[in-house]
């Protein structure tokens, strides 16, 4: 009897002493893929030197416009380009990393405070793309959904695209407004611009597209002229709304698998 009361206290003993195991992360994946692998680094590289070539073929053409919104006269017009922010310019991998360190999930709160940080990074192939857009004179255009504040010297967004050397004027970052959707901002710049390209990590950064899956993959075939062509997408496997589309909750997503 004693042996085996022996045994049983050894054996608790024994299991407190073990690591514990952390819950596996849906993104510990994908934002390792994002940090650590020469393939996205390669792959966000070449989305920004095909966007440099189309770019000259854009401006050599009077024609041209990227923008479903654009339905006034464009030809005169003085020409820009239209890019989200996040994970398109800006590289907000280690705010995921650290929620999956901490076991924490990712809120609109938490976002904000790695926002206030300033510390993100710039995508690869961003920064490059961007210098040689500004010295050939086309307006650089920023929709982003970030809550943000242009005007202000202090805000945060500026503040990390200063950091970056990010060519930047105060009227040309277009924040978070009273909806997510793009459309209207993406209609005001037309007014003013000929939209020359779209560069975007998420669907709704090109036209508005519903949360359905199906949905998605027949419009996605619809567009398909456009992508690479004026239409440039950067990847993002940590979120976007093609997650929305499936839903966050992991049973959803097993049932979304296609075996
Ligand atoms: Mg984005």
């Amino acid at each position: 009897m004693t042996r085996i009361v022996m045994f049983v206290l050894a054996a608790v003993g024994w299991l407190h002493a073990q690591p514990v195991t952390p819950k596996l992360d849906q993104n510990l994946h994908s934002t390792l893929w994002m940090q650590t692998s020469a393939e996205y680094a390669a792959i966000t590289t070449q989305t920004y030197r095909a966007a440099g070539l189309a770019l000259a073929a854009a401006l050599a053409d009077p024609n041209w416009t990227a923008a479903y919104e654009q339905t006034n006269d464009f030809r005169t017009l003085p020409p820009a380009v239209i890019l989200d922010l996040d994970e398109t310019v800006l590289d907000n991998s280690p705010a995921q990393a650290r929620l999956i360190q901490s076991g924490k999930v990712y809120t609109e709160e938490g976002f904000i405070a790695w926002v206030k940080e300033s510390r993100a990074g710039a995508v690869p192939g961003a920064v490059e793309f961007l210098h040689a857009a500004h010295l050939k004179g086309v307006a650089l255009y920023f929709i982003s959904n970030r809550v943000c504040n242009p005007a202000d010297a202090e805000d945060a967004t500026v503040a990390v695209l200063k950091k970056l050397r990010i060519p930047f004027a105060d009227d040309r970052l277009l924040c978070k407004t009273a909806g997510s959707n793009k459309t209207d901002r993406r209609k005001a710049v037309a007014e003013r611009h000929r939209i020359l390209l779209l560069i975007g990590d998420d669907f709704n950064d090109f036209t508005a597209v519903p949360d359905v899956v199906e949905e998605r993959a027949k419009l996605q075939e619809f567009y398909g002229p456009m992508w690479g062509t004026k239409w440039f997408v950067l990847p993002n496997p940590v979120y976007g709304s093609w997650e929305r589309a499936i839903g966050t909750d992991p049973a959803k997503k097993l049932r979304a698998l296609r075996p």
